[in-house]
C-alpha cells in the first residue's frame, strides 16, 4: 500500500507576529495550527478575537493552549479543570467554529491531563516531542518532527528520552551528523517522509523566530518542502483520523512500559 506523505505545522503562544508567520505560510500553500492561551501568553501583544476568526476563516486552525499557559502537570483535578475546560467554549465562542485540538502549555502532561482534556470533548493534544515522523501515533500524544530554532545535540537527548519512544532513538542516531544544524536535519527529515512515507510537522513560536532572527530560515525550510506532488498539506486536527486509522501504542502501554 501507498504510504500517505504529510506536511502540517503548528504554532504556539498567539503572540501578534503569528499573522507574519500565517503570511509566509499562505504564500506557500502550507497549513498550520496556531495554539492560543486565553490570556496573553507573558502579557505579549496577543492576536485579536477578529484576528484568530480570520485566520479560522480562510482555513487556519486554532486550537487552544490552556487558559493562562499554566504548567499542566501535577495540577490538582480543580486546578486543571480551571486551566483546560474553559478554554474550548470560550475559542469556540470567538471563532465560530470547533476547536479539536489542545497543545501541553511547556509540553509537560499526565494521565490526569489526558484524561481532562476529553472530558472537555477534544480529540487530540500535541506535545513537544521531537524527531517523529511515523503516522502512527496516540491522538493526546501527537509528536514533532523538529522545532523552528536550533537545540544543542543534549536537547535532542533530553527530548528524547523523555518521550521513550524507540523512533526517536532511531531518528537521533540516524541524525546524529545533523543535529547541530537543525535546519539541514529539518531538509533530511523531509526528504525521508518523501522516500518513506510519513509526517513532517515542523512548530515553533513565531516571538522566538523574530528573537533569534530565523524569518530567512522559516522562508527556506518551508520554501524546500512546499508544493510538492504527492505531499498533503493539513493542519493538527486532520492528522486524527489518519493516525487512528494506523495501530499505535496508547498511552497506557507507554506508562506501563517507561
Ligand atoms: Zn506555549
Amino acid at each position: 500500500m501507498e504510504r500517505r506523505r504529510i506536511v502540517t505545522t503548528s504554532w504556539d503562544d498567539g503572540d501578534r507576529q503569528d499573522l507574519r508567520l500565517a503570511e509566509i505560510l499562505r504564500s506557500r500553500k502550507i497549513r498550520g495550527t496556531f495554539y492560543v492561551p486565553i490570556t496573553p501568553y507573558q502579557g505579549r501583544p496577543a492576536l485579536s478575537h477578529a484576528e484568530l476568526r480570520a485566520l479560522s476563516s480562510e482555513g487556519f486552525e486554532i486550537g487552544a493552549h490552556g487558559f493562562s499557559h499554566k504548567h499542566l502537570w501535577r495540577l490538582s483535578p480543580a486546578e486543571l479543570a480551571k486551566e483546560i475546560s474553559p478554554c474550548k467554549p470560550i475559542l469556540e465562542d470567538v471563532l465560530g467554529a470547533e476547536v479539536r485540538m489542545f497543545c501541553y502549555p511547556r509540553g509537560r502532561y499526565d494521565s490526569n491531563v489526558v484524561r481532562t482534556l476529553k472530558e472537555a470533548g477534544y480529540q487530540g493534544a500535541r506535545t513537544v516531542r521531537m524527531l517523529a515522523t511515523r503516522l502512527e501515533f496516540d491522538p493526546f500524544e501527537m509528536p514533532t518532527t523538529v522545532q523552528m530554532a536550533p537545540h544543542r545535540r543534549f536537547s535532542y537527548i533530553k527530548n528524547v528520552a523523555r518521550a521513550g519512544k524507540l523512533e526517536g532513538l532511531q531518528v537521533f542516531l540516524a541524525h546524529m551528523t545533523r543535529l547541530d544544524n537543525w535546519l539541514e536535519l529539518a531538509k533530511r527529515l523531509f526528504d525521508s517522509v518523501l522516500q518513506n512515507g510519513g509526517i513532517w510537522h515542523l512548530y515553533g513560536h513565531s516571538w522566538e523566530i523574530e528573537e533569534l532572527g530565523l524569518w530567512q530560515d522559516l522562508e527556506e525550510i518551508l520554501n524546500y518542502v512546499c508544493n510538492r506532488e504527492g505531499v498533503t498539506y493539513i493542519p493538527n486536527w486532520e492528522l486524527i483520523p489518519v493516525c487512528a486509522a494506523e495501530p499505535h501504542e496508547t498511552i497506557k502501554t507507554h506508562l506501563r512500559t517507561s
